[in-house]
């Protein structure tokens, strides 16, 4: 692949070179978490090591290193997204903590009873729980868009879905399970030309696929560090700034607050309205490290790479007898999702787990659209950029050896 050495991208990663069950780690678990380079490990320990201290409130060196490490995070995030504006950038604990910010403020003010939320059939928990608490609290309601037969939205059945009483689409980006890469630009735009607020779940499309959040036009664009190569325990919520500001502040304290009387209470400008109390610094600063990472290598390049990867895998999956792909929309993303006739997906799993391959197998935290497909379960490889054609040979050669063996 022209401009792109994964070898060289491989020595990046140190646990790469774990073995497991006598074999080398093969991580196909990445669209549950991804691993991290050298660069962001040691980016932390630098942070530890050289930065450490509380943010903003010091006249004193360190606490001016910490503050400037942590905005430079910021600023990395908002053009890793293309966000017109730094101060749109909010760090939270990941996509879950996002969509709960966006769910209790954005929605406490303006969704009530008998309006209507949008989701797709195609959602992760996370982007379907915080908005049926929501509806519950307020008498609103839920709608779901259907999903074809490949895994893709059903815009039609979407455009059907709009109505005067719609307040909030809230859409995933690339699904979990299918690897479906939704247009959300599509969607979007239909749900803004009736003045209806939009928020994208990115946490799957984040690592894969370029993303400018003022290309796709949403109000609000959410993702995990943990899903491209940052730690765990940080993430981002972006929001457009007029719609950030009209917004109530999630938690009260610390970090949030311009000035405190027991009477009231005068808060910060953006983004410090959306941060209440000591955040993840060391970590926010490893989402830039790790960013800046993606940046070198180039977005676009990882994609053209990984969908190779993928057209291939589903190639070589789908030649295996008894052996269900589920998720065919052309030019998905980084997911595998199948069934094995004659095993349980934990089974698969487990065999896979002793040749050292790791994957996820179960529900995924995506429930209604396995069911959608029949399923209560599925085992799904995902990929990432480090990963290689030989990889999915291994995984192929183990499946089709199981398939073979059939009882
Ligand atoms: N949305 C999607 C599409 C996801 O894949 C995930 C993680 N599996 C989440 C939301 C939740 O992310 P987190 O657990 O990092 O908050």
């Amino acid at each position: 692949h022209p401009g792109f050495d994964v070898n060289a991208v491989r020595r990046d990663f140190p646990i790469l070179a774990e073995r497991v069950n006598g074999k080398p780690l093969v991580w196909l678990d990445n669209a549950a978490t991804t691993h991290k380079p050298r660069q962001v490990i040691e980016r932390i320990a630098h942070f530890y090591a050289h930065e450490n201290s509380n943010i903003h409130r010091a006249a004193h060196t360190l606490a001016g290193r910490a503050t400037d490490a942590y905005e430079h995070a910021r600023e990395v995030v908002r053009r890793f997204i293309h966000a017109p504006e730094v101060s749109e950038v909010i760090f939270v604990r990941g996509t879950t903590e996002a969509i709960n910010l966006v769910a209790k403020a954005w929605g406490g003010q303006n969704v009530g009873e008998g309006d209507e939320i949008i989701v797709s059939h195609l959602e992760h928990h996370a982007n379907i729980v915080p908005w049926q608490q929501l509806a519950q609290a307020k008498g609103a309601k839920l709608r779901v868009i259907p999903v074809d037969e490949q895994g893709q939205i059903r815009l039609d059945e979407y455009q059907k879905l709009l109505n005067a009483r719609t307040k909030l689409v809230a859409i995933g980006h690339v699904s979990n399970v299918l690897g479906t890469v939704v247009p959300v630009k599509d969607v979007v735009q239909l749900a803004r030309q009736r003045g209806i607020t939009t928020l994208v779940d990115g946490a799957q499309s984040i690592a894969h696929t370029p993303v400018d959040v003022q290309d796709i036009g949403a109000d609000f664009f959410v993702f995990s560090g943990h899903k491209i190569f940052a730690p765990t325990g940080i993430g981002v919520l972006w929001g457009r700034r007029e719609v950030l500001e009209a917004m109530p502040p999630w938690q009260g304290g610390g970090n949030m607050i311009a000035d405190v009387t027991f009477e009231k209470t005068v808060f910060q400008p953006l983004p410090n309205t959306f941060e209440a109390g000591t955040g993840n610094i060391a970590d926010a600063v490893g989402l830039g490290a790790a960013l800046e990472y993606v940046e070198r290598i180039g977005i676009a390049t990882i994609s053209r790479y990984e969908h190779a990867l993928v057209d291939y895998g589903m190639q070589q999956l789908g030649s295996i007898p008894g052996l269900r792909l589920i998720g065919t929309v052309p030019g998905k993303a980084s997911v595998l999702s199948f069934t094995l006739a004659g095993y349980t997906t934990d089974e698969v799993g487990q065999a896979l787990n002793a040749e050292g391959i790791a994957v996820r197998t179960g529900h995924h935290c995506a429930q209604p659209i396995l069911r959608r497909f029949g399923v209560e379960t599925a085992v799904r490889p995902s990929l990432a950029f480090y990963n290689t054609f030989d990889e999915i040979d291994q995984l192929v050669t183990v499946v089709r050896r199981l398939a073979g063996q059939r009882r």
